[in-house]
Formats: C-alpha cells, sequence, structure tokens
C-alpha cells in the first residue's frame, strides 16, 4: 500500500499536503505517515491469528521516540541493540516486560542497566557474553532470563553488508555449538535459559532462507527439551523485505505467518519477532528540494539539498529508492542523475533515472526511507541533521527538530595548547 498519493496533482502523506510541511519546515526533511505504519504493523499481527505471539520492532531500523510510541500504542514490544535504544524504547513508553535485548558487545554498564530495569531478555551471542552476564546478574541478585542467539548458516540471499546469519558472519552462536554451551548455561547461578533466538538478515526477499534457518532452529529446540531445559520461548529475528522498486514482490506477511506456523507451531513456544524495516521502511519519503539542473558534458545533473549524510543507503549499500516529484506533471520524463551537495562522487541517489522535467525549486520525494534513513544520518560536511516530522489524519507535528549550527559546531572544545 502506498500511502503517500497524488490528489488533484500533489503529493499527500495521510491527509497532509506535502508541500505545506515543506514551505513550514523548509527541507530537506524526512516525512512519516501514521497511517502506514498503522497498516503495516497490524497486517503483519493480523497475520499470525491467534498464535502466542510478541513483536518487538526492531527500533535501530527507526529511533525517533515518535515512531516507536506510534507503535508501541499497536501493541508492539522493542529490540534493543544499546543501552541508548534501551533508554529510547523506555522513554517511548514501552513497558520493560516487552523488551528483548540483541547484540553482540553488550557492555557490563548495559547489562546493569538492562537488569536493573528488568527487561524481558537477553539475546546472548557468544560464550564470553554469557559469563559476563551471569557474573553482573549474580552481583545484583538478579537472575537473568535469555536465549542464545543460534547462527545457524543459512544464505539469507540479501546485500553482503546486512547478512547475518552465515558461519563467517560475527553474529551468534555456531548452530553445532549450541548443545554444549546450553548445558553450561543452566549450571550458572545469573542466568536462566528460556529459548534460542536468530536474525539472518534484513530485506530478505524468499520465505526459503527463513524456512530453512526456522527449520534449523526448531531441531535445536527438540534436542534442548530432551536434554532438560525447559525451552518456553522462540525469537525468530527480524529481515523480512519491503518493495523498493516498483516490480519487487517480497513475501506477503501472510505467507511469512503461514510458514512461520507450520514450522513452529507444534513447540508451543512463545514467539518472538523482530521487524524493523517491514513496518516503517515504506512508512518515509524524504522530501528534498532541486538547488541547481546542471548540464554535465554527458549527463543533466538534479543537484539538491539532501545528501549521502542524510541518507546513505544508495551510497552504502547501492540502494535503489524511487523518486517522484511532489507535483505531477504531465510532461515527457527525462534522463537525470540526482545528486547531493557532498564533496564525493558516491554522494549519488539515482543515476540515468527518468523523472519528469524539473527545475530550481521544484520537490522531490525520496521513497521507502522510513527505515534505516534518519537513523544512519551524520553531520558530514557540517550539514544540520534534517528534521523528522509526522503525519497523521490532516495535522502533522515536527518529532525531531533541525538543530541550529551552534548546536553542532559548538559540540568541539578547544585544547589548552591552542592559543585563544
Ligand atoms: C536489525 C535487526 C532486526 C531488524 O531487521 P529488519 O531487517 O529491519 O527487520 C531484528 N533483529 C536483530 C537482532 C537485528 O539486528
Amino acid at each position: 500500500m502506498n500511502f503517500f498519493e497524488y490528489r488533484d496533482g500533489e503529493m499527500y502523506a495521510d491527509n497532509v499536503r506535502v508541500s505545506e510541511v515543506a514551505e513550514q519546515v523548509g527541507t530537506p526533511f524526512y516525512l512519516y505517515s501514521t497511517a502506514s505504519l498503522t497498516y503495516q504493523f497490524n497486517q503483519f499481527k493480523d497475520a499470525f491469528g491467534d498464535l502466542d505471539l510478541l513483536i518487538c520492532y526492531a527500533v535501530k531500523a527507526n529511533t525517533n521516540q515518535a515512531v516507536i510510541k506510534t507503535l508501541g500504542d499497536l501493541g508492539a514490544g522493542a529490540d534493543v541493540v544499546s543501552e541508548g535504544e534501551l533508554r529510547r524504547a523506555l522513554a517511548a513508553g514501552i513497558p520493560a516486560e516487552k523488551i528483548v535485548y540483541s547484540g553482540v558487545a553488550k557492555t557490563e554498564s548495559e547489562m546493569i542497566f538492562a537488569l536493573e530495569n528488568e527487561i524481558y531478555q537477553f539475546n546472548v551471542e557468544s560464550e564470553p557474553e554469557l559469563y559476563q552476564l551471569s557474573e553482573v546478574a549474580s552481583s545484583l541478585d538478579k537472575i537473568a532470563d535469555i536465549t542464545f542467539r543460534v547462527n545457524p548458516d543459512v544464505d539469507a540471499k540479501t546485500h553482503a553488508k546486512i547478512s547475518t546469519g552465515k558461519s563467517e558472519n560475527k553474529f551468534g552462536v555456531p548452530w553445532t555449538k549450541v548443545r554444549e554451551i546450553c548445558a553450561r548455561a543452566a549450571e550458572l547461578s545469573g542466568i536462566k535459559l528460556v529459548g534460542l533466538d536468530l536474525h539472518i538478515g534484513s530485506q530478505i526477499t524468499e520465505l526459503d532462507p527463513f524456512e530453512e534457518a526456522f527449520t534449523r532452529i526448531t531441531g535445536l529446540i527438540e534436542t534442548l527439551r530432551e536434554d532438560g531445559h525447559d525451552i518456553t520461548r522462540l525469537d525468530l529475528g527480524g529481515g523480512l523485505g519491503i518493495p523498493y522498486e516498483g516490480d519487487d514482490v517480497p513475501p506477503l506477511p501472510r505467507e511469512y505467518a503461514a510458514m512461520v506456523k507450520r514450522v513452529v507451531s507444534h513447540l508451543g513456544c512463545k514467539i518472538i519477532i523482530e521487524p524493523g524495516r517491514f513496518l516503517v521502511g515504506n512508512a518515509g519519503i524524504l522530501v528534498s528540494k532541486v538547488v541547481y539542473v546542471k548540464s554535465g558534458e554527458k549527463r543533466k545533473f538534479l543537484i539538491i539539498d539532501a545528501a549521502m549524510n542524510d541518507l546513505v543507503r544508495p551510497s552504502m549499500y547501492d540502494a535503489y529508492h524511487r523518486i517522484d516529484p511532489v507535483k505531477e506533471s504531465d510532461e515527457d520524463s527525462t534522463l537525470y542523475d540526482i545528486v547531493g551537495p557532498v564533496c564525493e562522487s558516491g554522494d549519488t541517489f539515482a543515476t540515468n533515472r527518468l523523472v519528469t522535467p524539473m527545475k530550481k525549486d521544484d520537490l522531490l520525494a525520496i521513497r521507502s526511507v522510513g527505515a534505516y534513513g534518519a537513523v544512519m544520518a551524520s553531520t558530514y560536511n557540517t550539514r544540520k541533521l534534517i528534521p523528522e516530522v509526522l503525519v497523521k489524519a490532516d495535522e502533522f507535528a515536527v518529532v525531531r527538530p533541525r538543530p541550529s549550527y551552534d548546536d553542532i559546531i559548538g559540540l568541539d572544545q578547544s585544547a589548552p595548547w591552542l592559543s585563544e
């Protein structure tokens, strides 16, 4: 479903005219649709019917607290990967008993914070982490509920930088070692082993890799139960892909849910799923303005006021994003390279892209940027982080304002040996 549609030739987000937000907020900015977030969450949840399920939104995809709260109000828990994310999820009102903590390098102080807040579970990724957590929990007189993250050695068939379930990746415990490590965990005083988890990658567009991994982990749970462990939870991670290009057809939630139920229901475990991109990816656009139209020797460039520091996915993952004008036109489309102002040739959003003719000050929308967009932004080239705006029905609110230059430059401090 597309929640950024044209009406009378103008792009709308829910019932808000995109160009009106641009007039009031200034460009560039991220714009998120509450209707889209809601639709995605409910579609995902409804697909599972009456399965005993906890949906933990992987907040790293979009950590804006207004976004977390929107999903939290619909019933989502949170999957966090740092103390900072845990603090954000709590601040956004996600109850601690719906928060799972993933990540390969949880530090002692992060563990203390999470234990003091009594989160639902730790997804432990290695043996050293297990011992560290047991020690920290014991010293606080607490017992940490844990799952082990299994590395199932499955090829998720996605971009190498976001594939996480192969044996050469840094994530999880090799599936062949899980039995041994669980036996050790059972002897530790600060630990209660409650289940297993996995996460094989992101933007996965086929069901087969999921099914292969879920089948493997299901078998492991059966083995662990035979070994006498009381396994009650199974966390299947995130990773379900979304359409970026017009003809992409990733699996639908109902197909994904039907497969999950077929593979894991007989275990009777509580199922946890950690979708990130699926919930927020298509709920966001980045609105930017044409600064110059430049005719190069071979190409025509649309130079826009957004750059790779605002949205890094095209330069980092060679990601494709649809780019549409905010005002529709019936002129014939023409080929452009759409680029930002940053001093790198990698600062390119699209090459040889067909768009209707654009001129200085025209607005365009880069689509499907709700996930891994604003969260990966930086101030490279001393550019201000761009605002985030949330719309709901016919209202909009700036949910992260544009900082001032003083906010950015003022973070630096001089060193005593440098004269004033
Ligand atoms: C990133 C991540 C997710 C979410 O992945 P998506 O592809 O955005 O759904 C879920 N679980 C863990 C452990 C992650 O690292």
